[in-house]
């Protein structure tokens, strides 16, 4: 088996080691014997998404978003709309996620016009979220992370949140929402990275890559008691 994965804007959007995402995935993969090749998709560079099964963009500041607008509208955004309608599996963090929706109005004011592939909107506002926080997938499964955001993130009613907050502020810190759920994308404020910290995700993410592919999800378990110990002792020392 061989999954590709298409890393977007890599020198753009990587705050906090968001890479180490890509990193999960691949070693998660590797051990089940599936070959990963990731592919960087940096500005100017051409992008079809019928190459690839994984997407993932990563965080970054309000600069890198607005530098990007121009590139991202030059193809990638038909592309990237494409993908997401055609089931393909993509991890969108924080401002990468934020770039799926129909706007990103900055704190001070500047209107960034987004894709609009996904049915939310943001908006930014001088006090920052930041924290460690957790919420749970509608799996059950619970997902500890970190969040640092000026924007305020609202969901239209034809996506669903990717999970409930159990503690922090998640989308908006109003509404009790963390993130965003269509068909197989997967957006979400955590950064820190995500994967690594929640190996549950990263194999739901995997078993729907394998399973667009392949037509089969029987991934072999791993030993994650590490893994498991490290995220128990995150949710007893900053969540619970
Ligand atoms: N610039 C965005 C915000 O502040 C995203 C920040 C981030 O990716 N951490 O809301």
């Amino acid at each position: 088996m061989m999954i590709r994965i298409a890393h977007l804007y890599p020198d753009m959007l990587n705050l906090y080691g968001d890479r180490g995402n890509i990193i999960a995935l691949t070693e998660r993969m590797k051990a089940r014997n599936i070959d990963v090749v990731t592919d960087q998709i940096t500005m100017g560079k051409a992008f079809n998404s019928d190459d690839y099964d994984i997407l993932f963009v990563g965080g970054g500041q309000d600069f890198e978003q607005d530098v990007l607008l121009d590139d991202l509208k030059k193809g990638k955004d038909i592309e990237i709309k494409r993908a997401i309608e055609n089931s393909k599996v993509f991890l969108a963090i924080c401002g990468g996620y934020q770039m799926l929706g129909k706007y990103y109005k900055t704190y001070d004011g500047k209107m960034l016009e987004y894709m609009g592939a996904l049915d939310f909107y943001t908006e930014g506002k001088e006090e920052r979220m930041i924290g460690n926080y957790a919420f749970k997938t509608k799996e059950g499964i619970e997902v500890v992370g970190f969040e640092n955001h000026s924007g305020r993130t609202y969901l239209g009613k034809n996506v669903e949140p990717l999970g409930k907050m159990i503690k922090g502020y998640g989308n908006n810190g109003e509404d009790g929402t963390e993130g965003v759920r269509y068909k197989n994308t997967f957006g979400t404020y955590s950064h820190g990275p995500v994967l690594p910290k929640n190996s549950q995700l990263a194999d739901l993410l995997i078993s729907k890559a394998v399973e667009n592919k392949y037509g089969k999800t029987d991934l072999a378990p791993l030993d994650d008691t590490l893994e498991i110990k490290a995220q128990q002792q995150v949710m007893k020392l900053y969540i619970r």
